[in-house]
């Protein structure tokens, strides 16, 4: 399992027209860019609204079936059967008409919902789709510990590889243990998938006095590419996903994955510098995935919440984060309407104190 460009084409975040539908014209423009540079791994999910049908139409019908590979996952906790779990891989070929797929992941596992893969017996099932020729590859992607991970791998050592939350701020974060992670499935001889290598977008909008340090080393490179250098720079690496929403964002991606070059020992200790300055930061680290949404009996907007925070943080204008916090929550519920019911902290791949962080932001912003 070898690509020519490490860098991945993540479809969670397309680009979208006006009335929220996925503006495909765009996609297939970044779709060309991306083989033309010799990438070939593109990653969907049954979750992730209009993608599946989007590639289709911008790859899969425009394209040799050869000159690609595809991933899509099966999400067995929003699933309430086994069989309407299985369903989603039967839908999931329907929308893309790709076939097969490359590779196919059990999505988002951690300990909250593996006891529901096992009841469902969804190891199985992948792994009878595999003999029947309709998945290459099959693996899982993962937000938990690293004694979790070597649990899992050690009860399924036949999977071909693993998806792991990988980026320099959460290196040493023990919620993410990105280090610990990557560790524990080279240990295993996983190749390894990397997901969120600028943590949603976050490590490509440093604050200022952060990002000043990247660019005044490199004024030419993104602030971008440094999470995606840093992640691509470790081994047993089979690509590096990149949620791309724009064709400028494809641009500079490609422009130093093409001809790739590891961080040099010097930009290595760059990044540390810069981790240490993350640490000291009181930001929020929500990557806006909105999977504690759904579920809310409160309708709470919560990344949005988090959002504002973060833009108080970063600025220190507090007017303006209220501002922004109202604007946000005017249709929905505050912060301060939480019942505390958990929902959301169980569903969250961050692992982040939701209920807490929202009294702090209650406090703060409607006291
Ligand atoms: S704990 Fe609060 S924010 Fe989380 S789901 Fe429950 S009501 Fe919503
Ligand atoms: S709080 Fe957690 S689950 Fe919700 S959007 Fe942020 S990262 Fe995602």
């Amino acid at each position: 399992m070898e690509n020519k460009l490490k860098l991945g084409f993540g479809l969670m975040r397309l680009p979208k027209l006006e009335d929220g539908s996925i503006d495909v014209e765009q996609v297939k423009t970044m779709v060309d860019l991306f083989l033309e540079a010799g990438g070939t791994y593109f990653d969907t999910a049954f979750v992730y609204e209009g993608s599946e049908e989007a590639i289709r139409k911008a790859l899969i019908e425009r394209h040799p079936r050869d000159t690609f590979t595809l991933a899509t996952k099966l999400n067995g906790w929003r699933a309430s059967t086994k069989e309407e779990a299985e369903q989603q891989f039967v839908t999931s070929l329907e929308r893309t008409q790709a076939g097969y797929f490359d590779y196919y992941l059990l999505h988002s596992i951690r300990d909250t919902n593996y006891p529901i893969y096992e009841k469902f017996g969804l190891w199985d099932f992948v792994r009878e789709q595999k003999e029947k020729g309709l998945i290459k590859h099959y693996g899982f992607s993962f937000h938990d510990t690293p004694d979790l991970l070597d649990r899992i791998l050690t009860e399924h050592p036949d999977v071909d590889f693993v998806q792991l939350q990988i980026n320099y701020a959460d290196w040493e974060n023990p919620a993410i243990a990105s280090r610990g992670n990557w560790e524990v499935a080279r240990k295993h001889g996983k190749q390894v998938v990397i997901m969120e290598p600028v943590k949603g977008g976050i490590l490509a909008e440093l604050p200022n006095q952060i990002g000043d340090r990247l660019k005044s080393y490199a004024p030419e490179a993104s602030i971008a590419s440094w999470g995606i250098r840093f992640a691509a720079s470790l081994d047993g690496i089979l690509a590096v996903l990149s949620g791309m929403s724009n064709i400028a964002q494809m641009q500079d991606n490609l422009s130093y994955m093409k001809d790739f070059k590891p961080l040099s020992e010097e930009e290595q200790e760059l990044i540390r510098l810069v981790q240490d300055d993350l640490n000291s930061l009181d930001r929020i680290l929500c990557t806006s995935c909105h999977y504690c949404e759904p579920g809310c009996p409160m309708n709470i907007p919560i990344p949005k919440i988090f959002g504002a925070w973060n833009m108080y943080k970063q600025f220190n204008k507090k007017e303006n984060a209220i501002s922004n916090y109202n604007i946000n929550c005017r249709l929905r519920n505050k912060a301060s309407a939480c019942i505390q019911c958990g929902q959301c902290e169980g569903a969250c791949p961050q692992h982040l104190p939701i209920i807490s962080l929202l009294e702090t932001v209650a406090k703060e912003f409607e006291g």
